[in-house]
Parts: structure tokens; sequence; C-alpha cells
């Protein structure tokens, strides 16, 4: 066995929300850079598996800011919340579809754990928005993950 393969059998991968890798999917178009991210992946030595749940599911970028009018991501995983544009739509199903890829591609890769970004309607750990207010609760896809086994870490939580 060559020193590559010995390395490569010997990193983790690891799920990571792809705007916190510096890829502009953010839903204004943008990147969430994250320096803490970069140099906890480089620390563990672990390889990054980027996804973006709402890409995934189809959406564009840029695409219509989006937030919970009830519940949190476990409330529309379960059919009682409402995710929603800021103009009106119900999104329930294509976040539920995004959170299906995500989950599809960790399971796909191996992946046991999940880095992912903060309030986002997908992604959020501890904290999502409901209307333009901050409130505990996670993301459909960090829910859905969540409810599979993986272990799901938000980019907060790392040291800086
Ligand atoms: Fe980043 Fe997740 Fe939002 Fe995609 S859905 S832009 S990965 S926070």
């Amino acid at each position: 066995m060559d020193q590559n393969q010995q390395t490569s059998k010997t990193r983790q991968p690891i799920l990571v929300s792809a705007c916190l890798l510096g890829l502009p999917t953010r839903y204004d178009g943008k990147t969430k850079t994250s320096q803490a991210v970069a140099d906890f992946l480089k620390r563990e030595n672990l390889i990054p598996v980027p996804v973006c749940p709402e890409q995934l599911a189809g959406m564009t970028t840029p695409r219509e800011k989006t937030f919970f009018h009830c519940g949190d991501g476990c409330d529309v995983l379960a059919g009682t919340g409402t995710v929603v544009s800021e103009t009106g739509k119900i999104m329930n199903e294509i976040f539920r579809h995004g959170a299906a890829m995500a989950l599809q591609i960790a399971q796909l890769s191996g992946c046991k754990r999940a880095l992912l970004k903060e309030r986002s309607p997908s992604c959020g750990v501890h904290q999502i928005y409901l209307g333009e207010q901050a409130t505990d609760g996670m993301g459909v896809t960090a829910a859905l993950l969540a409810s599979r086994g993986l272990n799901v870490i938000s980019e907060e939580d790392l040291p800086l």
C-alpha cells in the first residue's frame, strides 16, 4: 500500500454546507466562507463533502429568501410545519427533497457527521428564522440528517 492509499484510508469524510467552503450557493449568490471550518477540517484531517440542499433540490441561485412560517425542520418533516418564500410560496416539498438528496450523498460517501450553516432553513442546527425572528429549531436538512443518526454540528460550535 502506498502512502496516498494509506492516508485516504484513515481520513474520514464529513458532509459540509457548501457555502461554508466558499461556494457561492446562498440565496443571494454569495458565500459564507468560514476560516473556523477550514481550520477544523485541516486539524481533524477530514475530507469535506460539500452539499447545498437547496441547489440539490433544483432551486436557482440567486433565489428567493425563505424562512419558517410555523414550526421548524422537524415539523416540516412531520407534516406540521411550513417553510415559505418571501413572496409566500409554500416550500415544504422542495425543502424535503433537498434534505433527502443531502442524506443520500451522506450515505453514499460514508459521512457520519455533518458540519452545517447555522440559522439556514435547510442547514440550521440550533436556530432557524421564524419570520424575521431567530428562534430555537433545526433546518429541514439538519433535522433529517440527525433523525438518520448523523452527528450534526453547527459551524458556530467550532472554536475560532
Ligand atoms: Fe449554505 Fe445550506 Fe443555504 Fe445551501 S442551503 S446556501 S449549503 S446554508
